[in-house]
C-alpha cells in the first residue's frame, strides 16, 4: 500500500469514527436531558449512569461555577470530586474569558457543539470536543457539557495532514506544499512589490548511482542531500540578514525523484539568489559517505525570478524547469538564470532537427579521421572516425553543434548507423586501393547501445562491406557500459565475439564499478581529454591518469590518452606509460582524400602537426 492510499484509507476511517461519535454524543445529550427531568425520583439511577459514562460531563449553573462532574471528568481534569464545586468553567477551558460564563452558547433547542482546549490539573492543556445543552431545574437555568478528549483524533488529523504535505523519505515540503505556499508567497509579492525566486535542482547521475548501487542506497544518498540542502539554505539565511534585518524567507521541497525546489521569497539584494545558488552547488560537491563508499555528486540549478520571468504559479515552474535542463545541457554543476530567449533557442532547436533530417537524406553528413599513434615509435597506429556536417550555409560543423538535436530527435541513432556504414566502405575503398590498412574507431552512441539492434547492425554492415573485422573498434563511453552491467557485459561479449576490438571512452568521467570492468571483454581504455588538458599543472589530475594507465595494465588492457596538444603532456603520459596518443599536438581530424596520400606513404614517422 502507498502512502496516499494509506492517507485516504486513514481519513475515510477517521470521518467514520468522527460520524459514531457525534452520534453517540447526541444520544449521550438526549439520555442525559430525559434523566435530569426525572432527578428527583430517579436521582440514584442518574448518576449511575453519569458515572458510567465515557465522555467527561459537567453541570454548571449561569455563574460559571461548576455543580457536578462524572468520573470520566475528574480524570480529564485531574481534580478529586471535592475540588469540582470551587471551579470555574474559564478554569477548566483556558479559551473561555474568566468573566464570562457564556461559554459554548447553546439554546434549549439545539446544543452546540465546539472544539476547544481543555485545562488539566497538572498536565497541560489538550484538544476537546464540547457538547453544551442548556436545561431548567426547578426554574433555574443549567448548562450540561458533555467533553469528549480528542487528543489522538488530532494526531491522526496532524498525522494526515503531514503525509499530505510532507515528503515522507526526507521529511522536506511535497510538491503540493511547496505550490500552495509558491501562490499564497506570489500574492504577498505582488501586493508588497517584492522579488522571489524559484530554483529547480536536478542531481546530476542520480538515476546512475540508484541503478547500479540499488535503490536503498539511493533513498539514503537522498536523505543525505536533503539534510545538506537543509544547511545550506538555512546557513545562507543567517549570513545574509543583516543584524537587525530580517533576510529573505526560504522554502526547500522535493517534488520527487531526485528534483528538488526551492522557494525564496522577499528577497531583499539581487545578490541573494546566486549566493544561495552557488552555495547549494558547493555543498553538494562535498563527497558523500555511504555504505562505506565515497560517492561524489553535483547538481544541476535552474532559476525564475518574479516578475521579470513570469507572473505565474505556472510559468514561474516551468522556466525554472527550462533553465535547469540549460544547465544540464552546458555541461552540468552549475546554475543558469532563465532568459526569455531560452523559448527560442528551443525554436531554433527544431528548425535545426528540420535540417539534420534533410542533411542525412541529402548526404550532407561526411566521416573525418583522427590519427592516433605509438607513443613510443610514433608511428601512426590507428584512426577515430568523427562524424561532421557539411553545412550548405555555415560550412563544416563538428558534432558539438548538432549532436544534441540530433539526440533530442532521435536522429543519433541512424546517424550513428550511417557512421559505421561509412566507416566500412571507406575501409573496404582504401583496402581495394592497395593502401595500408588502419584500424579505424567508431563511436557509439548511447540509443544505439540501447536500441537493442547493434549486434545485429555491426554483424550486417560487416557483411555487406566484406571487411575483415580486426580493422573495426567501436568506442562505447564509459557511462554507457557502467549504467547497466548485466546487459552491458553480455552485449559486449556478442560484439567481441564477431572479431572486432572495443575500447571505453572518456574513461575516468564516469561511476566505474572496477568489479565490473575487469568482467568486460574490452581491449582497451581512453583516458578523457579533462585530465590530459591540466596534467602538467594539476597534481590531481596526472594521479589519476597514472592510476588509469597502472589500472589498465593490471586488467592486461592498452591505454590511449585523447587531446594531447603539446610536448609536456606527451613527456608525462610517456613517463607514465601510457601505449597511445591522439591529439591536436599531432594531428586533427582529417578528410578520407587528405589521409590517403599518408596512408600511401612509408611506415615510420608519420608526425605531422597542425593540419585541420
Ligand atoms: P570524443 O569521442 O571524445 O571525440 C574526441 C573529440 O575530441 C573530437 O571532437 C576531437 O576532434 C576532439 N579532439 C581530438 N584531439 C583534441 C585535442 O588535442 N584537443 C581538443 N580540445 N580536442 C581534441 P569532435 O569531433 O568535435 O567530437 C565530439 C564528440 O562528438 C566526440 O567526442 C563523440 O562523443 C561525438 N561524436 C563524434 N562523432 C561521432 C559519431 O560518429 N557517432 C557518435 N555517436 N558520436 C560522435
Ligand atoms: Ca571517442
Ligand atoms: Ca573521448
Amino acid at each position: 500500500m502507498n502512502d496516499l492510499e494509506w492517507m485516504f484509507r486513514r481519513a475515510e476511517r477517521e470521518r467514520r469514527a468522527r460520524k459514531e461519535a457525534e452520534s453517540i454524543l447526541e444520544d449521550k445529550s438526549r439520555q442525559l436531558f430525559d434523566a435530569y427531568r426525572e432527578l428527583s425520583d430517579r436521582e440514584e439511577k442518574t448518576r449511575a449512569i453519569l458515572e458510567a459514562i465515557s465522555d467527561g460531563i459537567l453541570t454548571y449553573g449561569t455563574n460559571g461555577r461548576i455543580q457536578s462532574a462524572n468520573r470520566a471528568a475528574r480524570e480529564m481534569f485531574g481534580y478529586p470530586a471535592e475540588r469540582f464545586p470551587n471551579l470555574c468553567i474559564g478554569q477548566l477551558f483556558p479559551s473561555i474569558p474568566e468573566d464570562t460564563f457564556l461559554f459554548p452558547q447553546p439554546s434549549r433547542t439545539r446544543p452546540n457543539l465546539d472544539e476547544m482546549l481543555a485545562r488539566h490539573a497538572d498536565h497541560g492543556d489538550f484538544p476537546v470536543e464540547c457538547k453544551v445543552s442548556l436545561v431548567s431545574d426547578r426554574g433555574n437555568d443549567i448548562f450540561i457539557a458533555t467533553v469528549e478528549n480528542i487528543s489522538e483524533r488530532k494526531q491522526a488529523q496532524d498525522q494526515i495532514k503531514h503525509l499530505a504535505y510532507f515528503d515522507p523519505l526526507t521529511k522536506l515540503p511535497n510538491r503540493t506544499q511547496f505550490e500552495d505556499r509558491l501562490a499564497f508567497a506570489l500574492d504577498q509579492a505582488r501586493r508588497h512589490g517584492d522579488t522571489l525566486a524559484v530554483m529547480f535542482l536536478d542531481l546530476d547521475r542520480f538515476k546512475r548511482i540508484n541503478d547500479t548501487l540499488g535503490h536503498c542506497t539511493g533513498d539514503q544518498l537522498l536523505r543525505q542531500v536533503s539534510e545538506r540542502l537543509r544547511r545550506a539554505v538555512r546557513s545562507t539565511d543567517l549570513v545574509m540578514a543583516p543584524m537587525g534585518q530580517t533576510g529573505h524567507d526560504t522554502l526547500l521541497a522535493r517534488l520527487g525523484g531526485d528534483e528538488f525546489t526551492l522557494l525564496m521569497s522577499r528577497i531583499r539584494r539581487d545578490s541573494d539568489v546566486p549566493r544561495v545558488a552557488q552555495r547549494i552547488l558547493e555543498t553538494l560537491r562535498q563527497p558523500l559517505h555511504l555504505d562505506g563508499m565515497e560517492l561524489v555528486i553535483s547538481t544541476s540549478i535552474g532559476v525564475a525570478l518574479f516578475p521579470g520571468d513570469g507572473d505565474d504559479l505556472g510559468t514561474l515552474l516551468r522556466n525554472a524547469d527550462t533553465a535547469m535542463y540549460q544547465a544540464k545541457e552546458s555541461g552540468r554543476d552549475r546554475v543558469v538564470f532563465y532568459a526569455s530567449t531560452m523559448n527560442a533557442s528551443a525554436l531554433s532547436l527544431l528548425n535545426l532537427e528540420a535540417a539534420l533530417r534533410r542533411a542525412l537524406q541529402q548526404e550532407q553528413l561526411v566521416v573525418h579521421y583522427q590519427p592516433k599513434y605509438n607513443l613510443v615509435s610514433r608511428a601512426m597506429v590507428g584512426l577515430e572516425a568523427l562524424i561532421r556536417w557539411r553545412h550548405p550555409e555555415r560550412g563544416l560543423l563538428c558534432p558539438g553543434e548538432f549532436l544534441p538535436a540530433a539526440t533530442s530527435s532521435g536522429l543519433l541513432g541512424p546517424m550513428s548507423d550511417w557512421v559505421l556504414r561509412r566507416v566500412c566502405l571507406q575501409l573496404r575503398e582504401w583496402a581495394d586501393r592497395g593502401l595500408r590498412p588502419l584500424q579505424v574507431s567508431v563511436n557509439i552512441s548511447n540509443q544505439q547501445f540501447h536500441s537493442g539492434n547493434l549486434v545485429d547492425t555491426v554483424t550486417r554492415t560487416l557483411a555487406e562491406t566484406g571487411i575483415d573485422p580486426r580493422w573495426l573498434e567501436l568506442e562505447l563511453t564509459e557511462n554507457i557500459v557502467m549504467e547497466d552491467a548485466q546487459m552491458a557485459q553480455a552485449m559486449l561479449k556478442e560484439l567481441k565475439d564477431l572479431g572486432l576490438s572495443l575500447s571505453i571512452d572518456d574513461f575516468g568521467t564516469g561511476y566505474s564499478s572496477m568489479n565490473h570492468l575487469k568482467r568486460l571483454p574490452v581491449d582497451k581504455l581512453k583516458i578523457d581529454r579533462s585530465f590530459i588538458k591540466d596534467i602538467a599543472t594539476d597534481v590531481e589530475d596526472r594521479a589519476i591518469a597514472h592510476a588509469i594507465i597502472a589500472l589498465a595494465h593490471s586488467l592486461n588492457l592498452s591505454v590511449i590518452a585523447e587531446g594531447v596538444e603539446n610536448e609536456e603532456q606527451l613527456r608525462l603520459l610517456a613517463l607514465a606509460g601510457c601505449d597511445e596518443v591522439q591529439g591536436y599536438y599531432f594531428n586533427r581530424a582529417r578528410s578520407p582524400e587528405d589521409l590517403a596520400l599518408e596512408l600511401a606513404g612509408p611506415v615510420g614517422d608519420e608526425r605531422r602537426t597542425g593540419s585541420g
